[in-house]
């Protein structure tokens, strides 16, 4: 959502209409988000603060969710020991998952500031023998402007390093997250579309369960990022407005039109929808004096 639909507290341009559109053709859609922290029902709320209506709890799924029903299927009767927020609490209690502080079969890190005891906690409770779950890779997390904080990755990556165990990381790119969040629309593989602006993990986990990945660049990345990737984007678009243009139109629009390629004097590739000739703009990478 944030760089998709919203930035910071304001939506993106575009994106009530988008979203207006979806709901009144009956488009089926999810939001899926790596943030565990919220449940479904706050994000209707804060959603709807911003100014989209008409949405309810369905219309989410969370990493918390996607870590809660997991561990529900492949391993029922399990017990957590958690480090994040109420979605991840919540998701935990829908799937039956009961807090476990003595022997837990998880220690489960999730969004969130965690206190420093909990942290030793959770480093105790693995050395006992806990396995190490992450709801989403997310090293840090956008918060205003250029400011972030630290993300559930982050401190799943310092339990790792203190521990010598290693974690098992759901949400994006996860395919579990996608052929999930997939299953939920009912839709034909074929005619589900992922639309997201994070290279790592929205692109990526679409392309690796093979549904069409569509890269809008008001988040997260920019088109001369692309050359850094292997996986690449089904379509590039400017923003959800240009998508919203192509489903009104029935069709595809004129692709090196799009205002995803100003000011590169490079057009898209036509005839298919991989449309990025990536090594046209590329930028020089910084080269590190040292990689460790
Ligand atoms: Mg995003």
């Amino acid at each position: 959502m944030d760089g998709v639909i919203y930035r910071e507290n304001h939506l993106l341009p575009d994106a009530q209409e988008f979203v207006q559109y979806l709901l009144e053709t009956g488009s089926p859609f999810v939001f899926v988000t790596n943030n565990s922290a919220p449940t479904p029902e706050d994000l209707v709320i804060k959603l709807k603060h911003l100014g989209l209506s008409g949405l309810s709890p369905r219309h989410f799924y969370t990493s918390a969710m996607n870590t809660a029903e997991f561990l529900q299927e492949t391993h029922p009767g399990c017990t957590a020991f958690v480090l994040g927020e109420a979605g991840l609490s919540a998701a935990l209690l829908e799937a039956k998952i009961p807090n476990d502080s003595l022997h837990p079969s998880y220690v489960i890190v999730g969004e969130g500031n965690p206190s420093n005891e909990r942290i030793a906690k959770a480093h105790e409770l693995i050395e006992n023998g806990a396995r190490l779950v992450a709801t989403n890779p997310d090293n840090w997390c956008p918060v205003k402007g250029n400011q972030t904080r630290p993300g559930a990755g982050a401190l799943a990556a310092y339990l790792e390093a203190s521990t010598g165990q290693r974690a098992y990381y759901l949400g994006k790119p996860n395919a579990l997250m996608f052929s999930r969040a997939r299953q939920k629309l009912h839709g034909n593989p074929q005619e589900v579309m992922m639309v997201g602006d994070t290279m790592e993990t929205d692109i990526r986990g679409a392309i690796e369960i093979g549904i069409q990945a569509c890269l809008v660049l008001t988040g997260s990345t920019q088109l001369e990022d692309l050359a850094n990737y292997v996986y690449q984007p089904t379509c590039v678009m400017s923003g959800v407005g240009e998508l919203l243009e192509e489903l009104r139109g029935g069709g595809e629009t004129d692709r090196k039109g799009s205002p995803a390629f100003f000011p590169f004097e490079v057009v898209a590739k036509s005839g298919d929808r991989l449309q990025t000739e990536h090594a046209a703009f590329r930028k020089p990478r910084p080269r590190p004096a040292m990689t460790k």
